[in-house]
């Protein structure tokens, strides 16, 4: 037997055993009529998620990681003529901006400090200036941090100047709060293995039902040209390519799990507690937040790596405990560490964090107070 290890990056995450013993549910081939059937219960899970999205929304799975999703969602949507201008304030909006320039597709990257929120006057003010600008591409929870983005800002501006939205929702579909509508939102990139709780190897673009009208007439990718999945997948309910079918029985169990614990209202608030609670403990240990507490989002936070702690040594103290955590990327690997609280924790697993964050992080507060 495997040792439990509690998941607190984020994603993969902790499975339930519901969700784990789904993947052996039968070998099945992905040219089969119950492919079809799996396919499309998924589809409609996914657009089902948020009530708003169901009746003027489609989605589409794949096979690949978030990264894949949001490649694909910019090959398809993001237009070659015009120019997509990309709000970075960590490592995947970059990432986004990094995609659209192996695309050659026209692009503009507004990129902020990793610490600092969207910054929307000067986004109205880049707006003005360059007419060109037809869609605004961005990340509603900036996974690097912990931030929450202002989507609400982003898309009211989208909706006032008539552009579209494509969003990396990887780390919050499913836990945060998505106003399609509000947000002039055209399409949005998200994966299994996130807040949904399901095993990595697929991920999913929701989008608008005009954006699937209009194929443009080239992508510039085969794998991830969407309009061949979307025609394909709302058609026959085959894929073009291989599915990773175990896969898809672990999603279809995890979206079940989700819907009947209450969809992402249910979801968003068991994450807060979870974070409130080991955010009192982390305080009484004097461990600060890299952000404003109010910044973050329900999915994560990060604190900053107190005097005298390496993040190799937090890592392995919490390791031994059954726990793992996730390191800071680029400038901030040194500097802080992140927890993540999606996935099938158990209160008794909050408490034994608890207890093994006191253990590992005790010697440095003595040393740190006075
Ligand atoms: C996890 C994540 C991704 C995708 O990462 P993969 O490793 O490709 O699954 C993209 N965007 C955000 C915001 C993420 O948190």
């Amino acid at each position: 037997m495997h040792k439990r290890m509690i998941l607190l990056n984020p994603g993969p995450v902790t499975l339930s055993a519901r969700v784990r013993n789904a993947l052996s549910a039968g070998d099945w081939c992905h040219r089969e009529s119950e492919f079809a059937d799996l396919t499309r219960e998924i589809n409609s899970r996914l657009v089902g998620v948020y009530a708003d999205m169901r009746d003027d929304f489609e989605s589409v799975m794949m096979t690949g990681s978030g990264t894949s999703a949001v490649e694909a969602m910019l090959a398809s949507f993001a237009p070659a003529e015009g120019s997509t201008l990309v709000l970075a304030n960590g490592i995947y909006g970059e990432r986004m901006a990094q995609i659209l320039r192996a695309q050659r597709k026209p692009h503009e990257l507004l990129q902020q400090s990793w610490t600092a929120a969207l910054p929307l006057d000067e986004v109205a003010r880049l707006l003005d200036r360059q007419p060109e600008i037809s869609h605004i591409a961005t990340v509603q929870h900036e996974t690097t941090t912990g931030r929450l983005n202002d989507i609400d800002g982003v898309g009211a501006l989208c909706r006032e100047r008539k552009l579209m939205l494509l969003l990396d929702g990887v780390s919050s579909f499913g836990a945060e709060r998505v106003d399609a509508g509000g947000w002039n939102l055209q399409a949005l990139a998200g994966t299994a293995n996130k807040c949904l709780h399901g095993v990595p190897g697929l991920s999913f673009v929701i989008a608008h039902r005009d954006a699937w009208s209009r194929p443009p007439a080239n992508t510039g990718s085969v794998y991830l040209n969407l309009f061949g999945y979307h025609s394909a997948q709302h058609g026959s309910g085959y894929s073009p390519f291989t599915q990773a079918i175990q896969v898809a029985f672990a999603l279809r169990e995890a979206l079940q799990e989700h819907d009947e614990a209450g969809g992402w209202q249910s979801r968003r608030a068991l994450y807060r507690q979870r974070a409130a609670q080991t955010h009192t403990q982390l305080s009484e240990l004097n461990v600060e937040t890299l952000l404003d507490v109010d910044a973050y989002g329900s999915v994560l936070r990060s604190y900053r790596l107190p005097v005298g702690i390496t993040y190799q040594s937090l890592h392995d103290a919490l390791k031994q405990q059954g726990f793992i955590i996730y390191a800071g990327q680029g400038e901030l690997a040194q500097r802080i560490f992140r927890l993540a609280y999606m996935g099938d924790i158990q209160p008794a697993d909050l408490e034994a964090l608890s207890a093994a964050l006191r253990s590992a992080l005790a010697p440095a507060t003595t040393t740190n107070s006075r």
